[in-house]
Order: C-alpha cells, then sequence, then structure tokens
C-alpha cells in the first residue's frame, strides 16, 4: 500500500499538480494540512485536494485562520493580508470543507497532526526537545506532522535511548521501525533551502517512509502572487527555498 502524503500546500496549484503527478497512482492520500495561505491558488488548490479520492485532511492554522477561527493579529503582516485575501477569494463550499476538517487523527495506527501531536494546529517541532516531549502525546508508533516546511525524521536508533533527527534525503527509502515522528516538508512553500516541491509516500505495511522533491514552474506562481497584489516576499522566498 502506497499512501501519499503531503502537507502545507500553501495555495501553489503548480507545486501541488507537479507533485501529485509525480507520485502517479496512490491508494490513498494523507493532508497534514494549510491547503491556503501564502500562494495565489486558494480555491483551486481546496478544490484539488478535496476531489482527491480516499482523501484524509487535517485542518492547518492557516486553514484555520482563514475561517476566521484564529485571531488575525498573531501573525505577521504579510500572512496576515494573505489570510484576509483568501477569506475573500473561497467558495462557500471550500470554506465548508476546510470547515469541516479534523485538527488531529489516526489512520492506520498512525497519527497524523498538523503541527505536533501536543498542539496539533500550532506547535512547531523543530528540535529534538519538543520531539521528545511529543513521543508521550501520540499512542503507536508512528506521528506524521507538518508545519515546518522541513522534510525530517525524529527516531530512537537502534537499542538507544536518546532522540535522533536527520533531514531526509530524497529519494531513499526510510525503514520504518521503532517509534518516528515524520515530516514530508512543503509542497508549496519549502523553507529548507531547496525549491523544489517536497512530498512523501508512507507504506505502513511494508515499512517504509520514501520523501521526493519535484521541479515545478516556480515564475508562473511568482507571477500570479504578484498579479494578485500578494506580498512580493511570497513571490521571492519560492525560488530560494526559505
Ligand atoms: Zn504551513
Amino acid at each position: 500500500m502506497r499512501i501519499l502524503v503531503i502537507s502545507d500546500i500553501h495555495a501553489n496549484l503548480t507545486a501541488l499538480e507537479a507533485v501529485l503527478a509525480h507520485a502517479g497512482e496512490v491508494d490513498e492520500t494523507w493532508c497534514l494540512g494549510d491547503v491556503v495561505g501564502y500562494g495565489p491558488d486558494s480555491n483551486e488548490c481546496v478544490e484539488r485536494v478535496r476531489n482527491l479520492p480516499n482523501l484524509t485532511c487535517l485542518m492547518g492554522n492557516h486553514d484555520a485562520a482563514s475561517l476566521g477561527y484564529i485571531d488575525l493579529r498573531t501573525f505577521n503582516r504579510e500572512a496576515r493580508l494573505s489570510l484576509q485575501a483568501i477569506r475573500r477569494a473561497l467558495s462557500n463550499e471550500n470554506l465548508e470543507f476546510l470547515g469541516s476538517l479534523p485538527q488531529k487523527l489516526v489512520v492506520r495506527d498512525v497519527t497524523i497532526a498538523h503541527g505536533s501531536p501536543r498542539n496539533p494546529v500550532w506547535e512547531y517541532i523543530l528540535d529534538t526537545f519538543t520531539a521528545v516531549d511529543n513521543f508521550n502525546h501520540f499512542e503507536g508508533a508512528y506521528c506524521l506532522v507538518g508545519h515546518t516546511h522541513v522534510p525530517v525524521a525524529f527516531y530512537y536508533p537502534k537499542e538507544s535511548r536518546t532522540l535522533s533527527w536527520k533531514l531526509i534525503e530524497p529519494g531513499k527509502r526510510l525503514p520504518l521501525n521503532g517509534r518516528m515522528i515524520l515530516n514530508p516538508g512543503s509542497v508549496g512553500q519549502p523553507r529548507d533551502h531547496d525549491p523544489r516541491a517536497a512530498y512523501a509516500v508512507i507504506s505502513p505495511d511494508e515499512h517504509y517512509w520514501e520523501s521526493f522533491r519535484v521541479e515545478y514552474d516556480i515564475s508562473s506562481v511568482q507571477q500570479r502572487i504578484l498579479a494578485q497584489g500578494l506580498p512580493e516576499r511570497h513571490a521571492v522566498r519560492l525560488a530560494e527555498g526559505w
């Protein structure tokens, strides 16, 4: 069984289409949230995601904010500007879909959350200190999170009680063993200085995780960002992966 794991699409339809084409046929898709925010294609991305077959989708902080669930003052000025534009752009069906999303789920014995199992919408797991605590907040062996936009694995090396982490090399299968927290990276706004769209495939029955990077037409997305009057920074960062 191949399950496509995507996160942090951030209204970048070109990156999303590139990922879906590259991944090919999958049995299920798990989307870890932040379908909207920053990018130019909010409506299109929500539409595309909600129509994917066998979809499980979570709510991210940008999704929650675009619904008005979170005080916009907690976002920086640029994020706030785009969130206000999104609210105006989303169709009723798409708003309804985002509003129906859960914050945390257990699917096939795997816990999934946007940020962390402890604080699903908000917490960033960026270091081993935060990760260690979060291992106490999920049952089962594996937890998948997004939110940081960095493809990373937190894991206990064999016979070690000290948590370790590593950036996941694309195209290389990572065997699943012990307990792990895994992040597929971001489809629409990578922040590990590799501008290519990131995603992963998990196979719980064959016990592997595989990360991928895909090139896409960044300049076309930048043009749409600028044409919509969204902050220029959102366009610039796509080409540099931050
Ligand atoms: Zn995000």
